[in-house]
């Protein structure tokens, strides 16, 4: 099959573009190298079922014509990271819906298949975990920047939602909960390369808030062989999937077991979230997703723990130079 990837040179991006590829399929990139790399697929160069086109999904022409050329689009493009967000609010708007209507609108002229990557943001700071599917939001004002990503993934999802409804157009998304593992950076502001990155350079790790904060991270190899799994499913057209693990684990928690991992001696600093992000910031104290749903459907069970992400971060950090 013919795959278009936008973002395809980002964190999660590459890992699909890997997979797809070791599979047999060809694969074509779109990707603006706001955070993505180029470096993330370096290693398929020369390969013929490989192309890269280095554009914007804001670009609608470039969108059309490689939509096109394509059997199915999974479209990652997309501002992301919380810190990334806060800091370009209008830029990650602007690609965050006006892209997706691209991509959309274009898939729509042949009824091509698109997978839409949403997030668990989307739940906002609702208490009432685990989050299912089809739970309710609860999201702060629009004044607290963090919240807009939430919003710019929801009109994602109803469009897709819409152009399945109205036009037919075989829509399927998923929502990533904290996906973690290599080529993924600290500079946007996930929270696992930051500790490893910090840890190795023997800097203050740095937590946010009291670090009592869960989170739930997952492998990216595990959360890719999922999404491909939902791909060969026809039953997954129209739906929604959350998609990650649900072994939960506290900021603090992490920080401690990158220490050991590592063997830092990194001394573990508590940073009020003012400072980290911006006034008024909100967190959520708990994320955890219910993943019964993309169980029942395709028997997904994520097989990654926690340590075995965190040897991959590390291993990767020690190859690279660091940013
Ligand atoms: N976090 C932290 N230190 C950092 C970066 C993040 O303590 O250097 C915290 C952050 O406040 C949040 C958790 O780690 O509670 C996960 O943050 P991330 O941005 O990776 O993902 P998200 O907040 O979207 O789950």
């Amino acid at each position: 099959m013919r795959f278009l990837l936008t973002g395809g040179a980002g964190f999660i991006g590459s890992h699909l573009a890997d997979h797809l590829l070791d599979r047999g399929d060809r694969v074509t990139i779109l990707d603006d190298l706001s955070t993505g790399r180029k470096e993330n697929l370096e290693h398929r160069e020369g390969d013929s079922r490989f192309r890269a086109v280095y554009d914007t999904v804001l670009n609608a022409d470039v969108v059309r014509r490689l939509v096109a050329e394509a059997d199915c689009v999974l479209h990652l493009a997309a501002a992301v990271g919380v810190k990334y967000i806060i800091e370009n609010p209008l830029h990650s708007m602007r690609v965050n819906i006006r892209g997706t209507e691209n991509v959309l609108e274009a898939a729509d002229r042949r009824g091509t298949k698109v997978v839409l990557f949403s997030s668990s943001e989307i739940y906002g700071k609702s208490a009432d975990t685990p989050f299912r599917e089809d739970a309710d939001r609860l999201l702060g004002p629009p004044t607290v920047h963090r919240w807009s990503y939430s919003t710019a993934k929801a009109v994602d999802e109803v469009l897709g939602l819409a152009y399945r409804q109205e036009r037919n157009l075989p829509v399927i998304i998923v929502r990533c909960f904290n996906t973690c593992g290599p080529r993924q950076r600290g500079r946007y502001g996930m929270v696992m390369p930051r500790f490893v990155e910090q840890a190795l350079r023997g800097d203050p790790i740095t937590v946010y808030g009291d670090g009592t904060q869960t989170r739930c991270f997952a492998s990216v190899f595990d959360v890719v062989e999922g999404i491909v799994s939902l791909l060969d499913e026809d039953r997954a057209v129209g739906e929604i999937f959350n998609i990650g693990t649900n072994e939960e684990y506290s900021v603090l928690a992490l920080a401690r077991r990158v220490r050991e991992i590592t063997g830092s001696d990194s001394e573990i600093r508590l940073i009020p979230y003012a400072e980290a992000y911006e006034e008024g910031f909100e967190d959520m104290l708990r994320r955890v997703p219910d993943l019964g749903k993309i169980r029942r459907l395709i028997g997904y069970r994520p097989k990654r723990t926690l340590d075995d992400v965190l040897r991959s971060v590390i291993e990767y950090r020690r190859t690279i130079p660091t940013t």
